[in-house]
């Protein structure tokens, strides 16, 4: 078996009261987009900075390629780091920064503008070698920070909330540029952000955090449409929580009655008959006006309100039991809100939830 690049065994870390590890452990795969993926506080950047050998776990281990690093210099620890800030070195060229590292180890000057002239384009920076790094653009900030932290072969590329500085178009494409990158060279990124999107669009997998606590680690598309807990669906924009009671549990499904229906919902957990569950759905998987008559389930709901938001339109909802819902389409269902309408989807998308 391939040596994880990264393993985490039981670390944590606490700041007088505040929890920020909590008996954290996981592994990553050499070659992988692993992202940390948290609301503010929930640990993501000091777990990052414990592996970066700047913060130093309380307990636990950290392995680099099965090499225990707690206690190693972050300078010996074979890591780049790429932060929020901007940190290209000032009154140096683009060349100068993206080289620092090479010339640092040595590296006979050809050799060294060769990688620094391949680097450059890998990162979009070609024919910008000679300028100086702080005269650029936010963005391109960005890809000197990144060429340069490339350019020492790091084991592990950390990267912090590095795009959450810049404006969003310029942030989206980024993200698409990285993912490339990653790919291109095969190096193992660890990546931390607070936002979604980014962590859906980039990552092979995401560790969502709460409180130093891995609550659920998975492939984008598995957080997205299997969240396992309350907190992991509330997370994500556009996914509705609603609570129902439980009728029967089986391998894998549970029978529930929601606003006086009874629906087959996927489940990996088995609460007893009676007992209160939380339910996930996403806001596009329920489906008004024409399409219900297509879907298994239909529920009774009343239109309250039509927000255009664009490229969706989000049509606001209540239950006959009074739980509120919203079904999101790409086009506006209705004419006016306040009416009795009926809500169509599949019984698969719906999720039971463990806490
Ligand atoms: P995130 O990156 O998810 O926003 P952090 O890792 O920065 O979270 O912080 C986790 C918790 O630890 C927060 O409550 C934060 O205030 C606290 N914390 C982080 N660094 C320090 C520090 N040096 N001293 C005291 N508290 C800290």
């Amino acid at each position: 078996m391939t040596e994880p690049a990264l393993r985490l065994i039981e670390v944590s870390k606490r700041f007088d009261q505040t929890i920020a590890a909590d008996l954290l452990s996981l592994s990553i795969t050499p070659g992988e987009f692993f992202t940390f993926l948290g609301p503010s506080g929930s640990g993501k950047s000091t777990v990052l900075r414990m592996i970066a050998g700047l913060e130093r776990p309380d307990a636990g281990q950290i392995l680099v390629a099965g090499q225990d690093v707690v206690g190693v210099p972050p300078w010996r620890r074979n890591l780049g780091m790429v932060f929020q800030q901007y940190a290209v070195f000032p009154h140096m060229s683009v060349a100068e920064n993206v080289g620092y590292a090479l010339r640092v180890r040595g590296a006979a000057p050809r050799d060294r503008e060769a990688r620094v002239a391949a680097l450059l384009d890998l990162v979009g920076l070609a024919r910008m070698e000679r300028k100086n790094a702080t005269l650029l653009s936010g963005g391109e900030q960005q890809r000197v920070a990144l060429a340069r932290a490339l350019a020492a072969k790091p084991a592990i590329l950390l990267l912090d909330e590095p795009l959450s500085a810049l404006d969003e178009r310029i942030r989206r494409e980024m993200q698409t540029e990285l993912k490339r990158i990653q790919r291109r060279t095969g190096t193992t990124f660890l990546y931390v952000t607070h936002d979604q999107e980014e962590a859906l669009t980039m990552s092979d997998r995401i560790a969502v955090l709460n409180m130093g606590r891995c609550i659920q680690c998975d492939a984008p598309e598995r957080i997205y449409r299997r969240p396992r807990t309350r907190f992991v669906a509330e997370f994500f924009r556009g996914c509705n929580v609603l609570d129902a009671t439980v009728l029967e549990t089986g391998s894998e499904w549970v029978r529930i009655t929601l606003a006086g229906i009874d629906i087959k919902a996927c489940s990996r957990l088995s609460p007893g008959p009676g007992s209160l569950v939380g339910l996930a759905i996403r806001s596009e998987d329920l489906h008004l006006g024409t399409a219900t008559g297509r879907f298994a389930c239909n529920l009774t709901a009343r239109l309250e309100e039509i927000i255009y938001r664009g490229t969706n339109v989000d049509h606001r909802l209540r239950l006959a039991d009074g739980q509120p819902l919203v079904a999101t389409s790409t086009r506006r269902e209705f004419d006016s809100a306040d009416a009795e309408v009926t809500i169509g989807f599949d019984p698969e998308a719906l999720v039971a939830l463990e806490d």
